[in-house]
């Protein structure tokens, strides 16, 4: 494989973000290059669940129909377990009077999603590389001095822009020097396949205990996606025996146990984490962030997809605009209202994010929500409808309407 000496935009990851950046910037006739260390497909640890607004984005990329063609598994809604066994039960299709792109979300696993994606980033007229990884950044007057690693060889290219699309500890992050580590919440998590978990249903399933969440999603091809997510300083044990360690959690929980007893787990049990960070501003002259790398904050609410997506459509017309300045300053301004218009789309929905990572972390909060909201499903739908990203985070940040999640209703 030969590399360029040079790029209109090098994008620094090919998972979601990097696609959706490199689709819609090709489209838009730039000359983009996605780079990725990884070959394709690659695993993920992740509960490869998408909510019914990526949907749109998909659609928006030419993906929708592959991605529902490769077998993705639909889902209705979701239901979340708390410690005292109440479940809030949320509908994507529900009388709010909102909708999304679908009425459902989709679930499909990583291997497949993201090397379709990469695909469709290709076809739309992106280079990809795989195997190429990114060793070091300089900034020029305009653009960046970039090194690349491929095979063992180092190789140097000149890129005008460069998007950091590459994930978690992002390397453009750190480079740019807006990297951030955020000290809570702190948990890892424990993802693997599974085979003939039983009351697998159209619904995501979470279930919290004091210890930890468990996540459970079809997947499609007959698997169920089993991802477990614990405090760090509670996953000592998880080094070294990965698998020992989640079919110990679940153990514990006989509601669980019971469905796992004729389940085969089929691939191996992949763990990451820390997970929070964020980066201090997702750009910097002649850079962009996009997707984890900006920022991830937990799995629970399993947006970190749709947010990579939207956040690649969103960036394109600034990186156009930018690369068209004809100045470093009109650059700069074109990227600095990229990351404006990305607080102001995302700053509610890290709201709530916010807020139900306090109820996972205090298992009191979670039992006392999960009693009111198992029985307002009016609520319950709204809340469901927010994390899936085509109702506004406003509508459950309302005083009142927080006010009545915590208030029991009265007895008819
Ligand atoms: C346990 C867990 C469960 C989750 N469940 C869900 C869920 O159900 N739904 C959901 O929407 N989100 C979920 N998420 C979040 C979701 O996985 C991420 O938000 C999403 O993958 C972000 O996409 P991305 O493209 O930004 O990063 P990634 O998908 O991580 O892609 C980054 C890419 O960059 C490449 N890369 C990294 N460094 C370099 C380098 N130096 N040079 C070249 N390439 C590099 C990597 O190989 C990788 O392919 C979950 C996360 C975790 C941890």
């Amino acid at each position: 494989m030969s590399l360029p000496q040079r790029t209109q935009v090098l994008i620094v990851g090919g998972g979601p973000a990097g696609s959706s950046s490199a689709t819609f910037l090709a489209q838009a006739g730039v000359d983009v290059m996605v780079i990725d260390r990884a070959h394709f497909p690659r695993s993920k640890p992740c509960a490869e669940y998408l909510s019914p607004e990526a949907s749109r984005v998909l659609h928006a990329m030419g993906a929708l129909q592959a991605v529902e063609d490769a077998g993705a598994a639909q889902l209705t809604g979701m239901r979340v377990r708390a410690p005292n066994g109440f479940e809030i039960e949320g509908a994507f299709a529900a009388e709010h009077g909102f909708r999304g792109f679908r009425d459902r979300g989709l679930a499909l696993r990583r291997e497949i999603l993201d090397g379709l994606l990469l695909d469709r980033a290709r076809a739309a007229g992106a280079t990809v590389h795989e195997g190429v990884t990114l060793e070091a950044l300089d900034a020029e007057p305009r653009g960046y001095a970039v090194r690349l690693r491929h095979d063992g060889v180092e190789h140097d290219l000149h890129a005008d822009l460069v998007i950091g699309a590459d994930g978690l500890r992002s390397r453009v992050a750190r480079a740019l020097g807006v990297a951030r580590r955020s000290r809570w919440p702190r948990r890892l998590a424990l993802v693997a396949h599974w085979r003939g978990v039983a009351g697998i249903g159209a619904r995501g399933e979470m279930h919290v205990q004091r210890d930890g969440y468990l996540g459970l999603a079809d997947v499609g091809g007959g698997l169920t996606n089993v991802a477990l997510v614990v405090p760090a300083r509670l996953a000592k044990g998880a080094a070294g025996n990965a698998d020992g360690y989640v079919r110990d959690w679940l153990a514990r929980y006989p509601h669980l146990a019971a469905r796992f007893e004729h389940a085969e787990r089929m691939s191996p049990v992949r763990a990451t984490g820390p997970f929070a960070s964020h980066a201090t501003r997702a750009w910097a002259p002649d850079a962009a962030l996009v997707g984890d790398a900006a920022d991830f904050f937990d799995p629970f609410t399993g947006e970190g997809i749709y947010a990579a997506l939207r956040g690649g459509e969103m960036v394109a017309p600034y990186v156009l605009e930018a690369l068209r300045a004809p100045t470093a300053k009109a650059s700069a301004h074109a990227l600095r209202a990229y990351d404006r218009e990305r607080v102001r789309t995302f700053a509610g929905k890290w709201r709530v994010e916010k807020l139900i990572g306090l109820a996972v972390s205090f298992p009191a909060l979670m039992n006392h929500a999960a009693r009111v909201l198992s029985r307002r499903t009016d609520l319950a739908d709204l809340l469901i409808g927010v994390t899936g990203d085509f109702v506004p985070a406003r509508e459950v940040l309302r005083p009142g309407v927080l006010w009545r999640m915590l208030v029991p209703p009265a007895r008819s």
